[in-house]
Order: C-alpha cells, then structure tokens, then sequence
C-alpha cells in the first residue's frame, strides 16, 4: 500500500488525484488486476467522475450542499455534520481495473478527493492486487 498526501485549499474542495494514483500503481509494478483508492478520513471522499471540465465536480459539491444543508439542526457537537453525511453517501473508497499498469479509466474520468471539512492535509491510501 502507498499513502498519497493531499493538501486540500478550501471547507469543500475537489482535488484531482489521478495522476498521482497513477504514479502510485506504476510504484506498486502491477500491470493487471484491481486499483483500490481508500480515504482514511470520516469527512472526505473518493469520487470518480469528469476530469475534463472543472465545473463537473464543482457543481457536485454545490449540489451535495443543497442536499444536505451545513446547518441542519444536527446533533454532533463537532459541528461538521454536513462533511460525515456526505463522506457517508458518496463512500470512502472506490476500485478501479488495472490495465497495462494503468488504472483503466474512461476517457473523461478522473479520480477525485472530496474534501467536505477543509482545508486540511489528508492522506489517501492506495493498495493494488494483481491477478497475473
Ligand atoms: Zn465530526
């Protein structure tokens, strides 16, 4: 497993990891199998979704806050509600293929940590099996 540091800039923030993932799978030398990217954060996420257009993950995070507002009468004394009911819904994690050492993705995907409680400096763990 490789941890990957993440410097995020804002309290909702959307940074591309991709090819940092990317790196990590060339450093691990598997050319075939399965790519697991994990947030060991209880206010962050892993998204897989547009890379072309920024605004794509932008309108997502405005629309998780609508969903779910940041002041919801919530009991938890933190404060930071908002950020463990999304990281909730949207998972901690996703597995990917990987083909010819690369994560195969689509031709507009991008891998993407969601920081819902930001900014804040996170990790993210990147573990890969091989099925040669
Ligand atoms: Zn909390």
């Amino acid at each position: 497993m490789l941890r990957l540091q993440v410097q995020t800039n804002d309290h909702f923030d959307a940074v591309d990891i991709t090819r940092q993932v990317r790196e990590a799978v060339g450093k691990l030398g598997i050319s075939s199998g399965l790519l697991h990217v994990h947030c060991p954060h209880t206010t962050g996420s892993i998204v897989v979704n547009e890379s072309a257009d920024p605004d794509v993950v932008r309108d997502i995070l405005e629309a998780w806050a609508r969903l779910v507002p940041r002041d919801g009468g919530y009991r938890h004394a933190e404060g930071n509600s908002q950020a463990h009911i999304l990281s909730s819904l949207a998972g901690c994690g996703v597995t990917l293929p990987v083909e010819e050492g690369k994560p195969a993705l689509g031709t507009w995907q991008g891998i993407f940590f969601l920081e819902l409680d930001g900014p804040r400096r996170r990790e993210v763990w990147v573990t890969c099996v091989s099925s040669e």
